[in-house]
């Protein structure tokens, strides 16, 4: 049995509320107490370090294993890909984050060999693919259909694509099938496929309803990709959990979403690193490139009025890339999100609560009791050198990372 007590100058609890000198005991894979260290109880192992926080939550991330975005790269096989991904969820868990909601990519088969301890990373609550109507964002436009089915059928963890209320039911149940533990769907165009504005709804109010309908039967969350407006007001009334992208979101759309219990996860981080470098042309599609200049004028605005609206908000990089290759758009670099957070507005501490506690809420019911420093909550938390209220940079410097623990297991041994 494993039981640790860890004494900080300041316990970052994760909901807004800080501790100094306060402890976290842990006992196997739990927290059996968080807060004053005057009270806390011994245990068989004792540390003293400068700063604590929870684990953090990447709440939209892609497994790909893609270097480019292209379809030379979408077509190699499979088992190349999936084996690229170990390095990505071993850079996501060493940057701090110890949970991923996976929305489209090769989630659910790295879980198992994250859990097996094959490979290292995060845990993992995955989506399987995203679900998309036929010309919608899921679907590759300039490709004969049944090449791109035998693509999907190949390269995929679930078909992507159905059309009408019986095959969107059935494509649900086929990924709760498959292990999914949150429900992905298009409700609106892209930016990363050819044809489909984002200002556009994807999928009628009744199919988008019978998506909806059909995880709720299973107590999943349901995310709806979302650029315009027209899209996520049919798919709050239909009652989605998160609004991921969310660019042309206005002030009544923000009090809807209030108004619904819903979150928007904002992935600023894709943006500014995909289409705001020097390297962006080269490594995206013309369509995507295109596309994704538009987005980046408005995202940064939406997000400061979605802030000051009180509209909640939690962390996604919507990282689309394997590897160590480009500068600034890499798993392991995960925390400069909330970096960006605190730039449009958010304080320090509000932007750590958007990247621990709000996490788990975007699973809905499913929600598993973490991203908290609190007693019975899941021993995932990361251990800093330097204060980062005083910076936030200091998050993303993986120097002042003096260890993760996940399950109570640290990533370093003590
Ligand atoms: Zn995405």
């Amino acid at each position: 049995m494993s039981n640790i007590r860890i004494d900080a100058d300041l316990l970052i609890v994760g909901d807004g509320e800080i501790i100094k000198n306060g402890s976290v005991v842990i006992e196997n894979s739990t927290i059996k107490y968080a807060g004053e260290s005057e009270h806390a109880p011994s245990a068989g192992q004792n540390l003293q370090v400068p700063a604590i926080t929870p684990g953090f939550w990447d709440c939209h991330a892609h497994y790909f294993g893609l270097t480019k975005f292209d379809y030379e790269e979408r077509f190699l096989d499979p088992l190349v890909k999936i084996m690229r991904c170990a390095w990505d969820t071993e850079q996501t868990l060493r940057a701090g984050v110890t949970s991923v909601r996976e929305v489209g990519g090769f989630g659910i088969n790295l879980k198992n060999s994250i859990t097996e301890g094959t490979i290292i990373g995060p845990r993992i609550y995955a989506a399987g693919s995203m679900i998309s109507m036929t010309a919608g964002h899921g679907d590759a436009h300039s490709l004969p259909s049944e090449v791109f089915d035998y693509f999907a059928q190949r390269h995929r963890v679930t078909n992507p694509i159905a059309d009408g209320v019986a095959e969107v039911t059935k494509l649900v149940r086929t990924h709760i099938r498959a292990g999914a533990e949150i429900i992905k769907f298009a409700a609106s165009g892209g930016v990363m496929s050819e044809i489909d504005p984002p200002l556009t709804q994807q999928y009628s109010a009744e199919e988008q309803r019978a998506i909806m309908d059909e995880a709720a039967r299973a107590d999943l969350a349901v995310a709806a990709h979302c650029y315009g407006p027209r899209g996520m007001k049919v798919a709050l009334e239909a009652g989605v959990k998160t609004i991921e992208h969310g660019t042309y979101i206005d002030e009544d759309l923000c009090d809807l979403m209030i108004e619904k219990d819903a979150i928007l996860v904002p992935t600023v981080y894709t943006y500014k690193g995909l289409f705001g470098t020097p390297e962006a042309k080269e490594n995206t599609p013309e369509y995507g490139y295109r596309k994704g200049q538009l987005i980046l004028k408005t995202h940064t605005k939406m997000l400061s009025m979605a802030i000051n609206r009180g509209v909640k908000i939690a962390m996604g990089t919507d990282i689309i890339i394997t590897g160590p290759y480009h500068p600034i758009y890499q798993y392991g670099d995960n925390l400069r999100e909330l970096q960006y957070f605190v730039d449009a507005g958010m304080s320090p501490l509000q932007a750590i609560s958007a990247g621990t506690m709000m996490g788990p809420q975007t699973l809905g019911k499913r929600g598993p009791q973490s991203g908290l420093l609190r007693e019975g909550f899941d021993a995932d938390l990361v251990i800093f050198n330097e204060n980062p209220l005083d910076d936030i940079s200091k998050l993303n410097d993986r120097s002042n990372i003096q260890n993760v623990i996940k399950q109570g297991k640290p990533l370093e041994p003590f």
